[in-house]
C-alpha cells in the first residue's frame, strides 16, 4: 500500500480561485480592491523569485500589487519610514517585508512597525499573541497551509497525536498553536529532543519543518499517519544538477504513511495561496466587510 499524495498544487490553485472569486465580489459589492505591498531589500536571488511569484499571484487574484525594492545599503530608518507610509495608505491592505534583511536592520523592529491589521505574514507580536490566546488573528501562511492540507485528508484533527519537528517562529511554533486550536495533542520537537524517531513513531500527524534533507526516515513514520513536509532543501542530483527534497525521505515514507505531501508541490504552493487569503481577509476587516472563512 502506498500513501495518498496530498496534491498541494491543485489545492492551492483551488484556494487562489476562491480568493479571486471573493475579491471580485468585494469589488462589485463594496468598491474595495485589496492591495498587497511587498518590500524587498537588497538582491537575494531566492527572495526575488518569491517576490515575483507573489506579485503574479496578486494580479491573478484581482488584487493590486505594489513592489518596493530598496538597496542593500538602505538604513533601518528609511525602511521604517516606508512602512509608516504603507501603514497610512488606504489602498494597501497587506504589507509583507521579505526576510532575511541585511545586518544593519533589526527584523523584529521592522515587523513591529507594521500595522497589525496589515501584517499578512502574521509575524507581528500582536498577531502572534492573538493566535496563542485563541483570538482571531492574521495567521502565518505556511502553517495555515499545513493545517489546510492535513484537513483535506482528515477533516477533524481533534484528538490526534501530532508531532511538529521544528520550533521556529515562522513555522514550528505557529503550526503547533494552530494544531492546539484544532484540538490535537501536540508535541514540539527540536534539535535537543531525545529519541526523535521513537517520538515520531507515535504521531498520527507528523509535520516536519526542520531544514534538513530527508532527516525523517520511513521507519520513523507510524503506519497510516499523515505526513506534512515543510522542508525545502537543495541537494546534488544526477548529472551535476541539483534538485529539491523535503525533510522527509519521501520514497520511504510514502510506503508507510496514510497520506503525505510531496516536495515540491505540497506545502510550498499553499504558502502563496494563504498569503492571498490573508490579504483578502485584511482588506475585508479594514473595510468592515465580513471576511470569507
Ligand atoms: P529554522 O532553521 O528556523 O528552524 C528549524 C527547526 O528545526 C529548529 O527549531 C531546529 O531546532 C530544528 N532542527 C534542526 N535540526 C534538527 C534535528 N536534527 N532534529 C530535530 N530538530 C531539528 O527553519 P524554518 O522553520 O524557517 O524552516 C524549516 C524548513 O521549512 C526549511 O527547509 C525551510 O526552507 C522550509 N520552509 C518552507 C516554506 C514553504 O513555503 N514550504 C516556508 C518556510 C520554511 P532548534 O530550535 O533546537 O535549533
Amino acid at each position: 500500500m502506498t500513501a495518498t499524495i496530498i496534491d498541494g498544487k491543485t489545492i492551492a490553485a483551488e484556494l487562489r480561485g476562491k480568493v479571486a472569486f471573493e475579491v471580485a465580489q468585494l469589488k462589485r459589492e463594496h468598491g474595495v480592491t485589496p492591495g498587497l505591498a511587498v518590500v524587498l531589500v537588497g538582491q537575494n536571488a531566492a527572495s526575488e523569485v518569491y517576490v515575483r511569484s507573489k506579485s503574479k499571484a496578486v494580479v491573478e487574484a484581482g488584487m493590486t500589487p505594489s513592489d518596493h525594492k530598496l538597496p542593500e545599503t538602505v538604513s533601518e530608518a528609511e525602511l521604517l519610514a516606508l512602512i509608516d507610509k504603507l501603514n497610512k495608505n488606504k489602498a494597501v491592505s497587506g504589507i509583507l517585508v521579505q526576510l532575511p534583511l541585511p545586518p544593519q536592520i533589526d527584523p523584529q523592529k521592522v515587523i513591529a512597525a507594521i500595522d497589525p491589521a496589515k501584517d499578512v505574514d502574521g509575524f507581528h507580536p500582536v498577531n502572534v499573541g492573538r493566535l496563542s490566546l485563541g483570538l482571531p488573528a492574521l495567521v502565518p501562511c505556511t502553517p495555515s497551509g499545513c493545517i489546510m492540507l492535513a484537513k483535506m485528508v482528515w477533516p477533524s484533527l481533534a484528538g490526534l497525536d501530532a508531532l511538529v519537528i521544528g520550533r521556529s517562529n515562522i513555522v514550528g511554533k505557529p503550526v503547533a498553536q494552530l494544531l492546539l486550536a484544532e484540538n490535537a495533542t501536540v508535541t514540539v520537537a527540536h534539535s535537543k529532543t531525545k529519541d526523535l524517531p521513537a517520538l515520531a513513531r507515535r504521531a498520527d500527524l507528523l509535520i516536519a519543518a526542520i531544514g534538513k534533507a530527508e532527516l525523517v526516515r520511513g521507519d520513523w513514520v507510524k503506519p497510516g499517519a499523515i505526513v506534512i513536509d515543510v522542508g525545502i532543501n537543495r541537494v546534488a542530483g544526477d548529472g551535476g544538477k541539483s534538485r529539491i527534497v523535503g525533510d522527509v525521505a519521501f520514497d520511504e515514507a510514502v510506503k508507510v504513511a496514510g497520506a503525505i505531501t510531496p516536495v515540491p508541490g505540497g506545502v510550498g504552493p499553499m504558502t502563496i495561496a494563504c498569503l492571498m487569503l490573508n490579504t483578502l481577509r485584511a482588506a475585508c476587516a479594514q473595510n468592515g466587510v465580513k471576511a470569507p472563512r
